[in-house]
């Protein structure tokens, strides 16, 4: 089995924190700072970029997870938030006005889909999905829009995109090019480096990587964060906390070293499945031989189909042991989940029924338990399901 490609600076980007003084950062749990004089306050007011004065603004220890993760995405700079959600609404916000249109790839996050669909169609902001594997549909919706939103791979259906393409179908649009970068982390792709301008993490996944917190961040372009900064980041006010700062740091000094068995274990589980006599379909981005690729390894989340039906994913979901039921993935820990559960959620409208998400899907994140157990765990409730 071939080994993922880390780059060679990783380990040492993760584990880097200071120069001299404590091996960890402190946790700056503080709301505000003060100063000893009016001049020295004045200052601060100067360069509120530069000096902390408010935690909503500056904080020293979200400040230092802002820099690693900007690092890791070879970005110029980045800002820290409360949920990744939070990091998309005030990009898409930030960066669009009223009569604006975005192009989104189908299959995004389900609530990238709602947001879009929801509150920024109410604010006059049009969204397109077109389907990220077609350029030429991509650039034809292109035309007069004012950014081109990405997964890849993409949620639920885990399809690989042509990141250096689509960028570039953005850049001739003049339009700038967003993408959640979270299934991948920056260990197995990095965007900015293929021409995205801004890249986008629910930390509460693999930078976290151990379901303890939630949080996101956006990194790229300079102009492009500062822009985000002054219009939507303090006033929409989804600040990441210096405690989960400091959770995200600490989470962080391994991602390397998770990301690999992420890797090995989950394209060792997906392999069995896909010749699994129930499994009608496994969708793995490493079970296709792809040349040209931006993915220079695969994380633990991916999906397979049952040949028995909505009835045998329930079926097999409930005969799991090791492999627990819950939303969310990027943790130590092995976790399914049944589509049948989002093509039910109520909301304003259901992105798995209009992208047609098949209801005999199960999502699996394949953890760092042992491989062989995990393995077990599933051969024994495919079992149960035929
Ligand atoms: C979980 C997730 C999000 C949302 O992140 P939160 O931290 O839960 O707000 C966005 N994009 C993807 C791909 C996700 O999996």
């Amino acid at each position: 089995m071939p080994d993922p490609v880390i780059p060679d600076d990783f380990a040492t980007i993760v584990t880097d924190d200071t120069g001299g003084g404590p091996a960890v950062p402190p946790i700056v749990q503080t709301s505000l700072f003060t100063f000893e004089s009016v001049d020295a306050f004045e200052t601060a007011f100067r360069a509120p970029e530069r000096h902390a004065i408010y935690t909503r603004g500056l904080n020293p220890t979200v400040r230092a997870f802002e820099e690693k993760v900007a690092r890791l995405e070879r970005a110029e700079e980045s800002r820290g938030f409360a949920s990744g959600m939070g990091a998309i609404s005030a990009t898409l916000l930030g960066l669009l006005k009223s009569g604006d249109k975005v192009v989104c790839v189908r299959n995004v996050y389900p609530d990238t889909y709602r947001i879009m669909t929801g509150l920024m169609a109410r604010m006059g902001i049009e969204a397109v999905f077109v389907e990220g594997t077609d350029l030429d549909a991509v650039a034809e919706a292109m035309t007069g829009a004012r950014m081109l939103y990405l997964e890849s791979p993409t949620s639920i259906t885990f399809d690989v995109l042509d990141l250096p393409r689509l960028a570039a179908i953005a850049n001739y649009a003049g339009a700038i090019s967003v993408i959640d970068n979270s299934w991948a982390s920056p260990t197995f792709q990095r965007p900015i480096e293929h021409g995205v301008d801004l890249v986008i993490h629910s930390a509460s996944k693999y930078l976290s990587g151990h379901s303890d917190t939630v949080a996101g961040i956006v990194c790229g372009r300079a102009d492009l964060i500062s822009e985000i900064n002054r219009v939507a980041y303090p006033s929409l006010g989804a600040k990441l906390s210096p405690f989960d700062a400091w959770l995200l740091l600490r989470g962080m000094r391994t991602l390397p070293m998770r990301m690999r068995q992420h890797h090995r274990s989950g394209l060792s589980v997906a392999r069995r499945l896909k010749d699994h006599p129930a499994v009608s379909e496994t969708r793995h981005p490493g079970l296709e031989t792809r040349n040209e690729t931006t993915l220079s390894g695969f994380s633990g989340l991916f999906a397979f189909r049952l040949k028995g039906g909505a009835p045998a994913a329930r079926r097999f979901c409930d005969a799991l042991k090791l492999v627990r039921l819950g939303v969310s993935w990027g943790g130590h820990e092995s976790l399914a989940f049944p589509a049948q559960l989002g093509l039910i959620q109520p909301g304003l409208t259901n992105p798995f029924q209009v992208f047609g998400v098949p209801d005999d899907l199960v999502r699996l994140h394949v953890g760092l338990e042992d491989p062989e157990d995990i393995w077990r765990d599933i051969e024994a409730a495919l079992d149960q399901c035929e």
